[in-house]
């Protein structure tokens, strides 16, 4: 099979593109897996509905070790450049909506595009995606006032009538930095107002502010084109009122929307994926790692960890269903002591020399 060269360009409902390895999601997990495993020679292409999945959102990160700061984009935009290098593949603003596993073992993926991919191996990186209102006119003003990302596209209502639909300090910092660019900003809490008290200090203080607690979103308002507005409601007495606004900022937390592989994996409670050390779900050649799984403490630097793991794991595998007898071990001391058969032992060998 001559993986590495798509088949065809993979236009909407063409054929089917190949590569030893697809991993689903750019944030810093699918990246990081993109990164090693392009880097072991494999050829790996990542598909994601963007680049950088969370970290879009971090202003700064200050606990990503060998970094003091950097901003979430620019750490993004670095282990994609460095993924590159070795030869990894991206493609980007597309969704994947199915994953099978055909009898051969190796695995069929479709996205939103109508795209098909074939690989011998997948890793699933797609992290959390931010929680939706699920009310009418959300999913028709989506990117035309509706956005999930307050960092993102603030910047762009500058000047104009905006809603924040949060909750706790996701919510609360949305509302601290449109309050610095709009002249109104309306706070929609389905709750009372909680979070960081000097951040809830700083909200109650602000004076173009309105904060509606125990209120709910009802219906987004637009004229076709644009949102105009946002129908709300109040929980405890049932009364509607209209904000008038031309941008709904939503920051309810996120989600493993995890629906699409539970064929394939096992999930938790939480619709989490359950891995194994390795990275492996129940299905052979099925790696996930990142925010989308049940590893606890869900930071960037976990993320990435998972991710070189379920990478070097995942190229292990492609070895064995090649029948090759080359593995990449993971513990250098033993390693040491064992002769291996044919190990690559890439690391050691520069380490030594
Ligand atoms: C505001 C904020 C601040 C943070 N600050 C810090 C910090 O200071 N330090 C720290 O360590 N961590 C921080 N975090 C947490 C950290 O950003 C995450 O733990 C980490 O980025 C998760 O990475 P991930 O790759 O697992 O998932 P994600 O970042 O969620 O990336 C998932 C990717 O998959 C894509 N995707 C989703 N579904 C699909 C699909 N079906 N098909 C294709 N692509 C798909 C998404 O578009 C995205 O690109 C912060 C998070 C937020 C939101």
């Amino acid at each position: 099979m001559s993986l590495g060269v798509a088949e065809a360009a993979g236009a909407p409902g063409g054929d089917v593109e190949r590569h030893e390895v697809v991993v689903v999601g750019a944030g810093i997990a699918g990246l990081t897996a993109a990164l090693y495993l392009a880097r072991q020679g494999v050829d790996v292409l990542v598909v994601s509905r963007d680049l950088g999945g969370q970290l879009l959102q971090a202003s700064v990160i200050e606990n990503y070790p060998g970094i003091e700061a950097i901003k979430g984009t620019d750490l993004a935009m670095r282990v994609e450049k460095q993924a590159k290098t070795f030869g990894a593949k991206t493609r980007y603003g597309e969704q994947i909506v199915r994953i099978d596993r055909l009898e051969d073992g190796s695995f069929e993926l479709e996205s939103s595009r109508g795209r098909r991919y074939r690989a011998e191996a997948v890793i699933l990186a797609f992290g959390k995606t931010p929680k939706r209102m699920n009310v009418p006119g959300e999913d028709e003003y989506d990117g035309r006032g509706v956005s999930y990302c307050t960092i993102c596209d603030g910047p762009l209502f500058r000047g104009k009538k905006t809603v924040v639909v949060g909750v706790g300090d996701q919510g609360l910092e949305a509302v601290a930095l449109l309050a610095g660019l709009c002249p109104k900003v309306y706070y929609v809490t389905p709750t009372r107002l909680f979070g960081d008290p000097d951040l809830v200090a700083r909200v109650r203080a602000a004076p173009n502010v309105e904060i509606l607690e125990n209120h709910e979103p009802v219906r987004v308002l637009g004229d076709g084109r644009r949102v105009t507005g946002l129908v709300v409601r109040d929980k405890n007495t049932g009364e509607e009122r209209t904000l008038e606004v031309e941008g709904v900022f939503v920051e309810l937390g996120y989600e493993a929307k995890t629906g699409f592989v539970k064929h394939l994996v096992d999930l938790n409670e939480n619709g989490e994926i359950i891995v194994d050390k390795m990275g492996r779900t129940r299905t052979p050649g099925l790696f996930a790692a990142g925010d989308v799984t049940d590893i606890p403490f869900k930071q960037a630097v976990i993320s990435a960890g998972e991710a070189a793991k379920a990478a070097l794991a995942a190229f292990n595998y492609l070895q064995k269903r090649k029948g090759r007898n080359v593995e990449i071990r993971g513990d250098w001391k033993k390693t040491g002591k064992v002769k291996p058969k044919v190990s690559m032992r890439l690391s050691l060998k520069k380490r030594k020399g």
